[in-house]
């Protein structure tokens, strides 16, 4: 990868454009989550469809988990950070996602898999994104790229600050296992301490936006304040800038837009209407 940087003195700082709190939604058999991204407020961030934050320790409230169901035209990340979830697919894959640990799958052309909480008491914590294929690499073959705790970039810096490095790189070189030629994307779950600057550069062009799970923030030269719970989407520009008075826990996603037309039929995510029914119909007839 070559270097992003630019000249400190002509970086263009990003500023925060916009600021979502989610909404409450149920999904799969009865699982209680936030959907920060794909809700009537915030439809989309191209090139990401959905966003998803799943937090209870109430059995009830993620025991129904997600049963079998398809997906094609795009793929699903999960990134857990408490609990365990099972993954099974139609073509015999089977994996258990730990704390820490990320499932990045491509549907690709089609897949139908089942998402179970294995554990049946205790803490689930995680998020679930959807990041957009290109037209031309919607029918795909299916792919997983599967990386437990151990296997994810960490970068620790002396100030006490974390960066745990799924995808993309950081200003200081590390770099995240996952590849994605078609967006490019930057994936860090940063865990900054109080007093603690982040800076980090990003293609100009990218789609960004900063999720704070836990305290707070201020970013860029207008010094923000994203508080947790906020997902603050971000000007275009090269730098993102972020001060915290006190420890703070924030995810980073970053990816180029595919700018493509977009239809989209519940699990299905394609250019067009007809594609969507087209799926519908591949679905039903077995044809996944
Ligand atoms: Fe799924």
């Amino acid at each position: 990868m070559t270097s992003l940087k630019t000249d400190e003195s002509t970086a263009i700082n990003r500023e925060v454009i916009g600021i979502h709190n989610g909404q409450a939604a149920m999904d799969g058999d009865g699982v209680k989550l936030t959907r920060i991204i794909g809700t009537q407020t915030l439809n989309m961030l191209d090139p990401f469809l959905l966003l998803d934050a799943f937090e209870s320790d109430q059995a009830q409230d993620y025991i129904g988990g997600f049963p079998s169901h398809p997906h094609r035209g795009f793929e699903t990340v999960t990134y857990l950070l408490a609990g365990q979830m099972r993954h099974k697919d139609s073509a015999g894959n089977e994996g258990l996602i730990e704390p820490g640990g990320v499932q990045w799958m491509t549907a690709g052309k089609g897949i139908v898999h089942s998402e179970m909480p294995e554990q049946i008491d205790g803490l689930l914590m995680g998020f679930q994104l959807w990041v957009n294929l290109p037209a031309k690499d919607k029918f795909s073959e299916p792919a997983y790229q599967e990386f437990p705790v151990d296997k994810i970039a960490l970068e620790k810096r002396a100030t006490g600050t974390q960066i745990r490095v799924i995808s993309g790189q950081t200003d200081q070189g590390t770099l995240g296992p996952v590849i994605n030629e078609a967006v490019k994307p930057s994936y860090f779950d940063v865990s900054l301490k109080a007093g603690d600057k982040f800076e980090q550069t990003l293609a100009k062009t990218d789609n960004t936006f900063i999720y704070l799970i836990e305290g707070q923030i201020s970013l860029g030269n207008k010094a923000t304040r994203i508080e947790a719970g906020n997902l603050a989407i971000l000007s275009q520009g090269e730098k993102v800038t972020i001060n915290t008075q006190v420890d703070s826990r924030f995810l980073l996603v970053s990816g180029q837009p595919i700018g493509e037309p977009v239809a989209r039929g519940g699990p299905f995510v394609m250019n067009t209407k007809a594609e969507v029914m087209q799926a519908f119909a591949d679905f039903q007839a077995n044809r996944f």
